[in-house]
């Protein structure tokens, strides 16, 4: 049965009990409005622990200022009912009140990997992040947390906060979700008018001509940024703007120069007044190496 608790200290005793019952607690923290995407970490969850936590919380302080935090999609409804027929135990929905009682000041410092890309793009975001997901942690206390690649740069910024707050929790990052056209599953994509959702696709296009160019050979990160930016503006016909199309160390997520090491390719735009944001790994195919 699915409980939905609103209050920390309520969600702190029912972990409690299903800790005396010597069960393993998988957590999965969501801004709402669920999709597949999301429901893909809850099935990865329910598949290696024993009791699932999912918190939907649109979380006010990782929204830069004139982001659309008011216009976020919030259907609280529609989601308790996905969750429940995915077997989640308990739905953890806070008010903004619940989480930052008055007077809060404290915050998380994501440090370096929060400063290129969507941090500087979103100035604030990763702070904002990192201190509700620290916080969603220290009350849910679980012993593994799922997030999805699809915020590759969030996910980076998770696992090194995970480590080096000595968090207690092991940090699992899940694969993308696509829709059938291949476009990166988001509560956002809701925001997409028809031609807009065309435009939109030319982010995975992108991503597909750089994996596609370094399997011919293509081992310079600044080739294959080329390639994502031409390959952009030509499906989008000029209408998505770039915030970045980049090819970077896949943990540092500084530039990669060359591709001998685990690279990632991210890229971040708008199409219309909607910003989304894809990735994918870059690996080439060397011989011998699997
Ligand atoms: P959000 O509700 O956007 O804050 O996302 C909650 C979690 O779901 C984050 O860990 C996201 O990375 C993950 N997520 C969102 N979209 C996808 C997707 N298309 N595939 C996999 N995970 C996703």
């Amino acid at each position: 049965m699915i409980e939905r608790i609103s209050s920390k200290s309520e969600v702190r005793a029912a972990i409690a009990e299903a800790r005396k019952e010597g069960k393993t607690v998988g957590f999965v923290p969501t801004m709402g409005a669920l999709h597949e995407g999301h429901l893909s970490l809850v099935r990865a969850a329910c598949d290696r622990a024993d009791v699932v936590v999912v918190s939907i919380f649109v979380n006010p302080t990782q929204f830069a200022p004139g982001e659309d935090f008011e216009n976020y999609p919030r259907e609280v409804d529609a989601d308790l009912a996905l969750l429940s027929a995915d077997g989640v135990e308990i739905v953890f929905t806070p008010s903004v009140g619940e989480m930052y009682g008055a007077g809060a000041q404290v915050s998380v410092d994501p440090g370096p990997l929060a400063m290129r890309w969507e941090g500087e793009a979103r100035p604030g975001h990763f702070g904002g992040a990192a201190t509700i997901v620290a916080k969603l942690i220290n009350v849910v206390r679980p012993d593994l947390a799922f997030f999805g690649e699809k915020d590759y740069q969030q996910l980076r910024v998770v696992t090194r906060m995970a480590d080096d707050l000595d968090l207690g929790v092991r940090i699992v990052g899940c694969p993308i979700v696509r829709d059938h056209s291949g476009l990166a599953l988001s509560s956002r994509n809701a925001y997409l008018s028809a031609e807009e959702y065309s435009w939109a696709l030319a982010l995975p296009a992108a991503l597909q001509a750089a994996t596609a160019a370094l399997r011919r050979g293509e081992w310079d990160a600044r080739a294959l940024e080329a390639i994502m930016a031409t390959t952009v503006a030509r499906e989008s016909g000029g209408a998505v703007t770039l915030d970045y199309a980049a090819v970077v160390h896949a943990v540092t997520l500084e530039p990669a120069s060359t591709l001998d090491a685990p690279a990632r390719a991210i890229i971040a735009g708008r199409a219309g007044a909607t910003r989304l944001i894809d990735n994918c790994a870059l690996e080439p195919a060397l011989p011998g190496r699997d």
